[in-house]
C-alpha cells in the first residue's frame, strides 16, 4: 500500500518519445507497469512495444512524430489530448549520436546531434509544459540526458553528443526552476553506457577499450534505469527538482 501510494502510477498518462527501441522501450513498459497510460513518440513507430504493453494488461498507443519539428510535436500532443484528455509525466527520451573527430564531422551532423538531442527535448518540454501549466497538472518530466553530459568519454571523439547533454542538464534546471511555481518538477537522468540499439552499432574495439573503464566492467541494461525513473516520474520524488540522477555503474566517480 504504501509503495503503491509512492510509486504507483494508476490513472496517469505519460509520454515517452523513442520508445520503439533501446531505453524508451524498458521505461514504456516500466511506467506501464505501475499503472500509467502509455503515449509513445517516434518517426518509425513502437507496435512492438504497444504490443508487450497491452499483451501483459497495460494500456499504450503509437504516434509518429519527429521531435525536431514543432509542428508534428503538437499534432501529437494534441492528439494525446484527444485520446487521454491530459498528459502527468514526460520521459523527454529521443536521442542520436554521432561518433566523429571535430575536424571530420560536418556542422550538418554537429546540427542534427543537437537539435535531436537539445531542441528535440526543448520543443517536446515546451509543448508538454505548457500542456500542464494550462490544465494545472502538477505533472513531472524527466529530460534523457547521459554522464557525457559531465564527463568526455574515451577513446571516441562525439563533442556535438557531450555538449548536446550537457545543455540538457543545464536546460532542466532552467524548466525546474522556471516551472517550479506550477508545481512541475523537471529532472534529468544521466545513465552511463547502456546495452541498446544504439550502441549495437558501436565497434566491438571500442567497447573493448570502455571495459576497464567501467568499475562494474560491464554495460548497464536499459531495465536498470527503470527504477531511476519511476522514482522521478512519482510522489516518491515530490521534493525532487532540478536534479540530475546519474545512474552510471560508477562509471563518472573514478
Ligand atoms: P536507440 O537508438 O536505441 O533509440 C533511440 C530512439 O529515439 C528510437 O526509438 C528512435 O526512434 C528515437 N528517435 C531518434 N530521433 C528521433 C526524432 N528526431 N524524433 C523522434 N524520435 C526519435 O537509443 P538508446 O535507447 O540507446 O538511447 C535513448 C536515449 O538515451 C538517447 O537520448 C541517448 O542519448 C540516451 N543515452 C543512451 C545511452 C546508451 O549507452 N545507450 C547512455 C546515456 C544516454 P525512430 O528512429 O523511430 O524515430
Amino acid at each position: 500500500m504504501y509503495l503503491e501510494e509512492m510509486f504507483g502510477l494508476s490513472k496517469k498518462t505519460a509520454v515517452v518519445t523513442g520508445a520503439g527501441r533501446g531505453i524508451g522501450q524498458a521505461i514504456a513498459i516500466g511506467l506501464a507497469k505501475a499503472g500509467a497510460e502509455v503515449a509513445i513518440i517516434s518517426r518509425s513507430g513502437a507496435e512492438e512495444t504497444v504490443r508487450m504493453i497491452t499483451e501483459n494488461g497495460g494500456s499504450a498507443y503509437d504516434l509518429r512524430a519527429d521531435v525536431t519539428k514543432e509542428d508534428e510535436v503538437d499534432r501529437a500532443v494534441a492528439e494525446i489530448l484527444k485520446r487521454s484528455g491530459k498528459i502527468d509525466i514526460l520521459f523527454n527520451n529521443a536521442g542520436i549520436c554521432i561518433h566523429k573527430g571535430t575536424l571530420e564531422a560536418s556542422i550538418d551532423e554537429w546540427k542534427s546531434v543537437i537539435d535531436t538531442n537539445l531542441t528535440g527535448e526543448y520543443i517536446m518540454a515546451r509543448a508538454v509544459g505548457r500542456i500542464m501549466i494550462e490544465k494545472g497538472i502538477r505533472g513531472s518530466i524527466v529530460n534523457m540526458a547521459s554522464m557525457s553530459g559531465t564527463i568526455v568519454n574515451i577513446p571516441q571523439w562525439q563533442a556535438s553528443y557531450n555538449a548536446s547533454k550537457a545543455g540538457v542538464i543545464h536546460l532542466t534546471k532552467s524548466l525546474a526552476a522556471e516551472w517550479v511555481g506550477y508545481g512541475i518538477r523537471v529532472n534529468s537522468l544521466s545513465p552511463g553506457y547502456i546495452a541498446t540499439p544504439m550502441a549495437a552499432d558501436v565497434p566491438q574495439e571500442l567497447k573493448d577499450a570502455w571495459e576497464p573503464l567501467m568499475p562494474m566492467h560491464r554495460m548497464g541494461k536499459p531495465e536498470e534505469l527503470i527504477t531511476a525513473v519511476l522514482y522521478l516520474v512519482s510522489p516518491a520524488s515530490g521534493y525532487t527538482t532540478g536534479s540530475d540522477v546519474i545512474v552510471d555503474g560508477g562509471y563518472t566517480c573514478i
